[in-house]
């Protein structure tokens, strides 16, 4: 009789426990942060498709965290979902970005405020991925130190001085439980860096940044013309190759349209 209370006693608490929220990373939305057309491809891929043009997405990512909200870049201004025409590169051969939905509009439909967040990072900071960053003037942003500090144009400051920042000199786990982990992989900008996200059924994501930019410059390991170092982007793709194979992760490529058509989109989620 005891060894059957025992057991009753056994599975209630299993099934409490299975109740309770677990520790760790709960959801994972994909924000549409940007969706523009490339004038000449071949600026990413140097020697291949010149002179073709080819659509482009830009992608943020909210997490819900068990110990709160992480965004994982702001994506293009919010102000440019006003302009019928979009915002138009100074280089005909780079991207016209529009912005078909804002940010605020998609985190109020998941229902979160721009002060819940706990935490942000940016993979780096062109004007594509820090857009919206003083939406969020009071959450601790995570940055590199070298990413920081690289002087911007007229030498001016890449972020407000004011804003909460955390300078990073290489990987963070943000919550300290191996959920939310910032990749240093520079070489596209001096200090950009990737997220590795551990969900409960989806298992291990990379999110690449700009690490690069669409699948078959990943295949082929194109460098774009434009990034300050192609031997520390090679080295970065390496690294992210093997983060890949160790941790039988999935690799999310912030800019490619053909893989984003194929995912959920918020207000849906990944688990
Ligand atoms: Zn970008």
């Amino acid at each position: 009789m005891k060894r059957i209370v025992g057991l009753a006693a056994v599975l209630l608490s299993g099934s409490l426990t299975a109740g309770a929220a677990q520790a760790g990373v709960e959801k994972l939305y994909i924000l549409n942060c940007g969706e523009g057309v490339a004038g000449d491809i071949s600026r990413w891929s140097p020697g291949v498709n010149e002179g073709k043009s080819m659509d482009f997405v830009d992608t943020c990512y909210l997490i819900k965290h068990s110990q709160g909200w992480f965004l994982w870049d702001t994506g293009i201004p919010d102000a440019v979902a006003a302009m019928p025409d979009g915002l138009k590169p100074a280089d005909p051969k780079a991207v016209t970005w529009k912005r078909p939905k804002t940010l605020a509009s998609q985190l109020e439909q998941i229902g979160v405020n721009p002060a819940d967040l706990k935490g942000m990072g940016v993979s780096h900071t062109h004007p594509d991925h820090i857009g919206n960053v003083e939406m969020f003037p009071t959450t601790m942003l995570y940055v590199q130190k070298a990413e920081y500090e690289w002087p911007g144009a007229d030498n001016k400051p890449r972020f407000k001085p004011e804003h909460p920042v955390t300078l990073l000199e290489g990987d963070r786990d943000i919550f300290g439980d191996g959920s939310v982990t910032i990749l240093s992989t520079p070489g596209h900008t001096p200090g950009h860096q990737s997220l590795q996200v551990k969900l409960p059924k989806t298992g291990e994501v990379v999110l690449s940044g700009d690490a690069v930019h669409f699948k078959s410059n990943w295949e082929n390991r194109g460098v774009p013309v434009n990034n300050v170092s192609k031997d520390q982007t090679l080295a970065s793709m390496e690294r992210i190759s093997g983060v890949l194979t160790k941790d039988k992760a999935q690799l999310w490529i912030n800019h490619d349209k053909a893989q984003r058509d194929g995912q959920k989109l918020a207000p849906e989620f990944y688990e």
